[in-house]
């Protein structure tokens, strides 16, 4: 217990990753040491290494959604049911924590995503502060934090294999209120729209169409129930919004869920949408740039509704995991987990992630 653990420190955008020692944990009272099983990298990660996102302590340790092994806790660790959590066990845990609970945002807005006192593991914990990111051997919980055990028959590649793409994808899809029948357009097909697609078929969509690339990941989202499927790099705009009218009878679909990142396709998406139709945007997590809509044909003709989506709540992580459990056999979530990283590698890590050549890379301690 005594030695001292590695961990991957981002010391700065752009500054390559070192791996550092930092002195063994020990648990605060109501905290917990976790032993990490496996941290995702993902699309956020390159994000913070670009230095994209405004207000992030550098030095950090990233990783926010992790899969752990309890080592020791201090005081009784318990989950949303109130059980006990002994060590041992396979959890994972809500990466935002520090909700206050008293200010404008928790009391009256009841929008704890906006809280100012909002702290996430990974990205706006300092390395200075401990143990606060999966890229290391080991995580500090910190009191408060909620723990969420794995359900039996869910193993950690299967929960890493959608990551925070369960969460976010089940949010985006919560908020795209999908009634059964749909015909449900995913725009993006990295792990938030391929969860996405996965959420629309489970919340009784008749089919999902997804666009997006590269190959290997409209392959995923095939096998993952798509109806059908196309190729961004190999088709232009008014392409795209052809290719989903031919599959509607000309009217658009109910809903479109925008998971790609690209501002562009904004006003693409509305092209998509069926007069009366639901919009919902939650693939631009970074300030990549204006782009310009129609209000008239996009929105006030269409009867659209504009929607958007920022992180998630316990709750989203909470129902995602267990519906990944109860519908394991149907879709192969581990599967999108394309290739594992050592603590050393996790600069490559990055650089395959941000040229796309892997779904979802995990780092393995
Ligand atoms: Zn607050
Ligand atoms: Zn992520």
């Amino acid at each position: 217990m005594s030695e001292p653990v590695r961990a991957v420190v981002m010391p700065g955008p752009g500054r390559p990753l070192e791996v550092r020692r930092f002195p063994a944990p020990r648990p605060e009272p109501g905290g917990a040491v976790l032993e990490t099983v496996a941290s995702e990298v993902c699309g956020t990660d390159v994000h913070l290494h670009h230095g994209r996102l405004a207000g992030v302590p550098y030095p950090i340790i990233p990783g926010h959604v992790n899969v752990g092994r309890v080592l020791e806790t201090n005081g009784t660790l318990r989950d949303a049911e109130g059980r006990a959590i002994e060590p041992g066990r396979l959890v994972t845990f809500y990466d935002v924590y520090g909700t206050c609970g008293s200010c404008w945002h928790c009391l009256v807005a009841k929008a704890s995503t906006r809280c100012p006192q909002r702290r996430v593991y990974g990205i706006t914990t300092s390395a200075e502060q401990g143990l606060l990111g999966g890229w290391a051997e080991r995580i500090e919980l910190k009191p408060g934090v909620r723990v969420l055990p794995l359900p039996e028959g869910l193993p950690a590649e299967d929960f890493m294999g959608a990551g925070c793409g369960g969460p976010t994808g089940l949010h985006a899809v919560e908020r795209a209120g999908i009634a059964l029948g749909d015909t449900v357009v995913v725009q993006g097909s990295g792990p938030v729209g391929l969860c996405a697609l996965v959420f629309a078929s489970l919340s009784g969509a008749l089919r999902v169409l997804v666009i997006g690339g590269p190959a290997a990941r409209l392959e995923a989202a095939r096998r993952l129930g798509a109806e059908d499927t196309l190729e961004v790099a190999a088709t232009r705009p008014e392409d795209r919004a052809a290719w989903v009218r031919d599959r509607t009878g000309g009217r658009g679909a109910d809903a479109a869920i925008e998971a790609s990142g690209n501002p562009a396709a904004m006003a693409e998406g509305l092209e998509m949408v069926r007069d009366g139709g639901r919009y919902v945007v939650v693939g631009q997590y970074t300030d990549a740039g204006d782009v310009t809509i129609n209000p008239h044909r996009h929105v006030n003709r269409r009867h659209a509704t504009l929607l958007g989506c920022w992180g998630y709540e316990y709750t989203h992580l909470h129902r995602a995991t267990l519906l990944m459990a109860r519908h394991r056999d149907r879709f192969p979530w581990s599967r999108l987990v394309t290739r594992e990283y050592r603590l050393e590698d996790a600069g490559r890590a990055l650089a395959d992630m941000e040229a796309l050549s892997v779904v979802k890379a995990l780092i393995r301690p």
